[in-house]
């Protein structure tokens, strides 16, 4: 099968301030050359901390990256409370995050917005990492391919094989996301052949992007979770704001 890269990337959400960061950041610096090769580990901070985490990681194997970006352009604009895809690679960010189930459903970003936000982040070189996924209540009705299905039908239309090919997905069931239910290993793995036929649909290569689960991942998931086939690493929330379960959960991408 095709070689594909191992990602475990951290998304901070809206948490964090100097001193909590310091020390998070010091622990992945620690571990950092201890981290398994092969496997890419990022963390996506707050805007604000973006220097902070450059600061710290810069000289590491840990990359950065942002949870959101303007859509609206890809370096400058009247786009008040925005910030760019320019602007993050400013800070040496290489990750950022599109249509995190947050943002769709807190501020109603729609998979335009998302194709939008992935555009302008290859702009300028970031991989974005485009998040999909389903509710409950999608699941429960059933509709959990024809959710994902649409979503991920909103990339593969708007971009050639070439830009696909440099972005990331992740599947985050909504019902999973920092409720401390995952899903199960067999779930997921359901979702991600499911996924990965549709990129192999496209075209052939698509079959190599990498595929993210993310959920209520922690350290005592992870290495089955990761084990299943179509599984490449892991989108991490809560667990990525304690150090010691960040790195156990990259150790189990590797
Ligand atoms: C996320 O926010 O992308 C996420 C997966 O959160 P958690 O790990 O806390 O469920």
């Amino acid at each position: 099968p095709e070689k594909r890269v191992k990602l475990v990337i951290g998304n901070w959400k809206m948490h964090g301030n100097r001193a909590v960061n310091a020390a998070l950041l010091d622990a992945l610096v620690a571990a950092g050359k201890h981290l398994p090769a092969q496997v890419r580990v990022g963390v996506c901070v707050p805007f604000p901390y973006l220097g902070q985490a450059q600061s710290a990681l810069e000289c590491g194997p840990v990359a950065w990256g942002v949870q959101d970006l303007s859509g609206n352009a890809a370096d400058k604009g009247a786009f008040t409370g925005e910030v760019s895809a320019t602007m993050a690679v400013d800070f040496g960010a290489t990750l950022a995050l599109a249509g995190h189930s947050e943002r769709r459903n807190l501020c109603g970003e729609t998979d335009g917005h998302v194709v939008d936000k992935a555009r302008c982040a290859l702009e300028w070189g970031l991989t974005p990492v485009v998040c999909v996924g389903e509710t409950l209540e999608d699941r429960e009705a059933g509709r959990t391919e024809d959710v994902i299905g649409t979503q991920l039908a909103a990339l593969l239309e708007a971009f050639d094989v070439a830009a696909l090919r440099q972005m990331v997905f992740a599947y985050e069931p909504v019902w999973a996301i920092g409720t401390g239910k995952s899903a199960s290993a067999q779930q997921a793995q359901d979702v991600h052949a499911f996924l990965r036929a549709r990129l192999r649909e496209k075209d052939a290569s698509l079959a190599g992007i990498s595929l993210l689960y993310g959920g209520s991942v922690k350290p005592g998931n992870a290495a089955e979770l990761f084990g299943q086939p179509d599984i490449d690493g892991g989108l991490i929330g809560g667990a990525a704001l304690v150090a010691d379960d960040f790195i156990a959960i990259c150790h189990a991408a590797g």
